[in-house]
């Protein structure tokens, strides 16, 4: 099969906002088929959708919980009725429950660790058999600079995210041979509706710290999926694009 004359279709978990939304619409102005998965936010999806479209390009929206595996199994026979197997997985879908260990509640654990971690064993498991045969692939995970440094009242998430990149760099190692990359991206502090939900007095004590002095913007780190999407000789790395917060 020859990959470079066909148009590649992206699965964006979570590409409904946020980062994800930028991620989405980026690679949706570069000629790729953009599968929108959303969880509870239908309208969210849709203008997504509608905006890569007026662009010119194609997408579609598919609601999923990627954290339970029967949803991702849908997600992907969605899929491949409207645009075959899926040739780049970003794994974008994230959450916080935040708390001190000492109060967190087991089902606060469970909550983040199946969306933000055992979410891209659903979805690369799906993926992965295609991308195999093809000899072509691409999984960029959404990781974060707290995977890398901890942060307060998050051991649920700096547990995710740490896992992210292990479960990253073993993939990598196993399927570099078949042309797949997989790569993670570690976002400092991003102006999303995750970061405003943090109290003001906490989100100014983060930026005090930023060798760049500002949050980063989702756009930020869509430029760096594309770049990863671009980079057959990049594999098993972790891009940071945290404004030198974390070097
Ligand atoms: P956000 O604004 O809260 O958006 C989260 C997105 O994930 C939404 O589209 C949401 O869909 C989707 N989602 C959540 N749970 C889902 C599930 N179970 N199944 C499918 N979709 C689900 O978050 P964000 O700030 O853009 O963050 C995106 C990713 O970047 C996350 O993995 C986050 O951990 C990571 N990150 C963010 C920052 C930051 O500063 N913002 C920094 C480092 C890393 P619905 O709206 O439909 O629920």
């Amino acid at each position: 099969m020859d990959l470079n004359n066909t148009t590649k279709t992206v699965l964006v978990t979570g590409g409904s906002r946020g980062i994800g939304a930028a991620i989405s619409l980026e690679l949706g102005t570069q000629k790729f088929n953009v599968i929108v998965n959303y969880n509870t936010k239908v309208d969210e999806a849709n203008a997504i959708v509608d905006q890569i479209k007026k662009q010119g390009g194609n997408a579609i929206a598919i609601q999923a919980n990627i954290a339970i595996p029967e949803e991702s199994e849908r997600l992907f026979r969605e899929i491949e009725t409207a645009y075959g197997q899926v040739d780049i997985l970003v794994n974008n879908a994230g959450i916080t429950r935040d708390k001190s260990f000492r109060k967190m509640q087991k089902t606060e654990w469970d909550e983040v660790i199946n969306t933000n971690l055992s979410s891209a064993y659903n979805t690369s498991q799906l993926a992965i058999h295609k991308m195999i045969e093809q000899k072509y692939g691409r999984i960029i995970n959404i990781s974060s600079v707290i995977g890398q440094s901890g942060g307060f009242g998050q051991t649920n998430y700096a547990a995710a995210k740490a896992g992210l990149i292990g479960f990253s760099k073993s993939l990598a190692l196993e399927t570099a041979k078949y042309g797949i990359t997989v790569n993670c991206i570690c976002p400092g502090f991003i102006k999303t509706e995750m970061v405003a939900a943090m109290p003001t007095e906490v989100l100014a004590s983060i930026v005090a710290k930023i060798p760049a002095a500002s949050l980063g913007s989702p756009s930020d780190i869509a430029k760096g999926v594309a770049f990863l999407i671009d980079a057959p000789y990049i594999t098993g790395q972790c891009l940071n694009i945290n404004g030198g917060l974390y070097m």
